[in-house]
């Protein structure tokens, strides 16, 4: 019997013995530079000739490791490796299948900050910020281990007399698993085991950027007991393998995070029936957000912020929840923008590996970097830089976080996902404004109300149209179990993550009537 769900604690890094061990861990990774992880086709170490290799994002000469760079034809091998061991993992118990998840967990939690390291090394991810990545994956693993459990006799239909009925769940089967960099450990995680669990096996290609934490994660789901063929590792090239895995006519199931267009064109192509395909594919998309912090007049000025802040910088500002746009009534505009300007000086950028416990690290690659400082250009045009905007490539990604005020609710910045630390601010001359500003994008992921007015609160929850609405703080941070996530219109499928809804969407109802 498994203790109730409650998800894993942060660390406290201001405690000296934990800031000692996440030290420790960073040398423990450094000594592990450079290690080469193949592709893991039907349990086999598989080399390929081309390899992926993952350099460190604050300083670009440093190379993490190196995987196998999987083409079409491992991808047609995994595909029939996890076609074979769908037939036996399929009627594996939904308890032996959770029991595999509880000790991957455990596992993890004794290597916590190893895992944590990982990511400050490979994602360029401040110490929070990557202890907070690691407790998400242990979070999925324990929540959907419980979840599993709950859902292994299906749910109660009523029978007549002489009549038996069942309605249970049932595998889907091959599933491609296609995730994204930014939580590098924590969505590669969660998108992988959440299919294992329902009893679908796996093809996991994680974002060419971080790659070698997702190796580690294989390694670990091995530790615990998944059967050879069940989980396959396939990391390379999205554009270059990512059509075959979806198109193939015997994966059944695609799940994907990461950008809009990607996602948009991944979803098209899941809908075409192939020739010898003899079912139609399940997708689960989660993409993009332009996500937005709505500061009211009746709103607690510190409150609001914080909000702003900690929304449009944390992790850089990549994240899909970033709120990298607030729009706030004139009323308070004035005070509200000036603290947070104020504030936003103050957050310091550089190495997170190195042990000042810095705010920012830098972005995840070059592209990211020419991308957020282009957005900066275009910034400068459509409104005021009020803070930042300085950037520097020579050794690693850095962009220091950037503030625009007084910005056109249509204009580029207030209306298109950047995805770096880079925040603008409209002025809105009511409430009912606000929110409608805050709804002008064509994503609905996450958003923020800051007001202490219960009408404005009850108001915002009918028209405020995303799929995770914070009220009185940040829109980041949403907690496996506590804040089940996914979100409206473009932002992708709203699948819910880490909610009660998450697992079913990998399964099949299976009605079941016997007379006696
Ligand atoms: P991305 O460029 O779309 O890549 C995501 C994944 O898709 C990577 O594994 C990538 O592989 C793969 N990919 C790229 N092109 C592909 C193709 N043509 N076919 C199949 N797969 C392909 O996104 P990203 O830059 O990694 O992640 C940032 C985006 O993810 C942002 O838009 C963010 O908002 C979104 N996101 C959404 C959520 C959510 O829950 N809604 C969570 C996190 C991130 P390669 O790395 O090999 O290109």
């Amino acid at each position: 019997m498994l203790l109730p769900y409650t998800h894993e604690p942060f660390t406290d890094f201001t405690i000296e013995e934990n800031k000692k061990d996440l030290l420790d861990a960073i040398k423990q990774v450094e000594a592990q530079l450079g290690g080469h992880y193949p592709l893991v086709i039907n349990g086999e170490r598989i080399d390929t000739t081309d390899k992926l290799t993952s350099y460190n994002p604050s300083n670009k000469a440093e190379i993490i490791g190196t995987t196998g760079k999987a083409t079409k034809e491992h991808a047609e091998q995994a595909i029939e490796a996890a076609s074979v061991a769908f037939e036996s993992w399929r009627k594996v118990t939904p308890q032996e299948r959770a029991n595999i998840l509880v000790r991957a967990a455990a596992i993890v939690r004794r290597r916590k900050h190893e895992f944590t390291a990982m990511l400050v090394k490979e994602g360029g991810k401040p110490w929070k910020e990557a202890d907070g990545d690691t407790a998400e994956g242990i979070d999925f693993l324990e929540y959907y281990a419980r979840q599993m459990i709950e859902l292994a006799n299906g749910k109660p239909v009523n029978s007549r007399v002489g009549e038996q009925n069942n309605y249970i769940y049932t595998p889907t089967g091959v599933t491609v698993v296609i995730s994204p960099w930014n939580f590098a450990f924590a969505i590669m995680a969660g998108t992988t085991v959440a299919p294992l669990v329902t009893g679908n096996t796996v093809l996991l290609k994680p974002a060419s950027t971080t790659p070698v934490i997702a190796a580690k994660f294989v390694e670990v789901l091995e530790e615990a007991g998944v059967p050879k063929g069940v989980i396959n590792f396939v990391p390379g090239s999205g554009s270059e393998i990512g059509d075959y895995l979806i198109e193939h006519p015997k994966t059944a199931l695609i799940s994907f995070t990461g950008s809009r267009d990607v996602g948009v064109r991944l979803y098209e192509k899941a809908a075409i029936v192939q020739k010898e395909q003899n079912h139609l594919k399940r997708v689960i998309v989660e993409m993009g957000g332009k996500d937005t912090v709505v500061v009211d007049s009746e709103a607690d000025i510190e409150t609001a912020v914080d909000a702003i802040v900690v929304s449009a910088f944390g992790f850089s500002g990549q994240k899909c929840s970033a709120g990298s746009r607030a729009v706030i009534h004139e009323d308070v505009y004035d005070e509200v923008v000036e603290k947070v300007v104020a504030r936003t000086k103050e957050l310091t950028v550089g190495n997170p590996a190195e042990p000042t416990n810095l705010y920012m690290g830098p972005v995840i690659d070059q592209a990211a970097f020419d991308k957020i400082t282009s957005y900066i250009e275009i910034g400068k045009e459509e409104g005021k830089l009020a803070a930042g905007g300085q950037s520097d490539d020579s050794t690693g990604y850095f962009i220091h976080p950037t503030v625009f005020v007084d910005v056109d609710p249509k204009a580029r910045i207030m209306q298109e996902e950047i995805f770096g630390p880079v925040l603008a601010i409209s002025k809105a001359t009511s409430y009912d404004e606000a929110l409608d500003i805050a709804n002008n994008t064509e994503y609905g992921l996450t958003g923020a109300v800051i007001t202490n007015n219960r009408e404005k609160i009850e108001q915002a929850k009918y028209d405020f149209h995303v799929g995770n609405l914070y009220f009185n703080r940040n829109c980041t941070g949403a907690i496996v179990g506590y804040h089940p996530f996914g979100g409206f219109k473009m932002s992708g499928t709203d699948s819910k993550a880490g909610g009660p809804d998450y697992l079913v969407l990998h399964m099949q109802a299976k009605t079941i009537s016997e007379m006696y």
